[in-house]
């Protein structure tokens, strides 16, 4: 089966006795309703002793001055680029990589297919073969892809932040070759945890696929649907990643 690509213009005969070049994409807004009503937060809450990648820096949320004695609440934020949930830009791995900053914000939203891949035991390698199950017949070319390990359901637990699911090296390449948008996980990487080499990141960044990282268990309920995604990071100057607010829009 071959990826339909909604960006390519297709004639419409027979309207208005003429003819429409449209594509997929502008067919599919129109004839789709986002249900911002029931806008669901799909971001981890950023706090003291919260789950890290192991190494990373240990961030730290400290009230710098208070109404009580200065008249004003205010809190020092020290904290790595990739805390919570973020967005990996290219410049992660990639030496002229874009940074976070240099990536559109049209290229922040957009519609996500959520796959269900909770059947892959925690701490194993999401392969091409199982992609193709979960996705083939359900993306589209430029489509946003979450994938559910259910590692999610164990933020917190110490013993996952070394096993998680992860991406192997040929199921990184059948998503470039499926021209994704993006790419996002319900835990802290992509990678094997202390992988030689980052593989997949490599694979995905370096062809222009953005990576989003540690989406909450809030997902569960989008599990084979579509959904509209919108992922803000902060716009850190040429920051290699950024901890982002991520929402998603039921579509109706
Ligand atoms: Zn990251």
């Amino acid at each position: 089966m071959t990826t339909i690509d909604s960006q390519e213009p297709i004639w419409l005969a027979g309207i208005d006795n003429g003819n429409l070049l449209v594509t997929l994409r502008q067919i599919q807004t129109l004839i789709t309703m986002y249900i911002f009503q029931k806008a669901t937060d799909l971001t981890h809450r950023l706090h003291n002793g919260m789950p890290i990648y192991p190494g990373d820096p240990s961030p730290s949320f400290e009230s710098y001055s208070t109404l009580e004695k200065e008249g004003v609440n205010l809190t020092k934020i020290v904290m790595g680029s990739h805390t919570g949930t973020h967005l990996d830009a290219p410049r992660h791995f990639i030496q002229d990589g874009i940074g976070i900053d240099q990536i559109p914000v049209n290229r922040l939203m957009g519609e996500a297919y959520v796959a269900d891949l909770s059947q892959k035991p925690i701490g194993s390698g999401i392969t091409s073969r199982d992609l193709l199950s979960v996705l083939e017949g359900n993306i589209l070319i430029d489509d946003i892809v979450i994938c559910y390990t259910g590692c999610s359901e164990r933020w917190g637990d110490d013993s996952v932040n070394h096993n998680y699911t992860y991406f192997t090296e040929d199921a990184a390449d059948y998503l470039v070759s499926k021209k994704v948008r993006a790419v996002g996980v319900d835990f802290l990487s992509v990678e094997k945890f202390n992988a030689l080499e980052p593989i997949a990141h490599k694979i995905l960044l370096g062809n222009g696929i953005f990576i989003i990282e540690s989406l909450s268990s809030a997902l569960k309920q989008f599990l084979g649907k579509r959904i509209l995604m919108i992922c803000m990071p902060i716009k850190l100057e040429g920051g290699d990643g950024a901890p982002a607010r991520v929402v998603a829009i039921p579509i109706g």
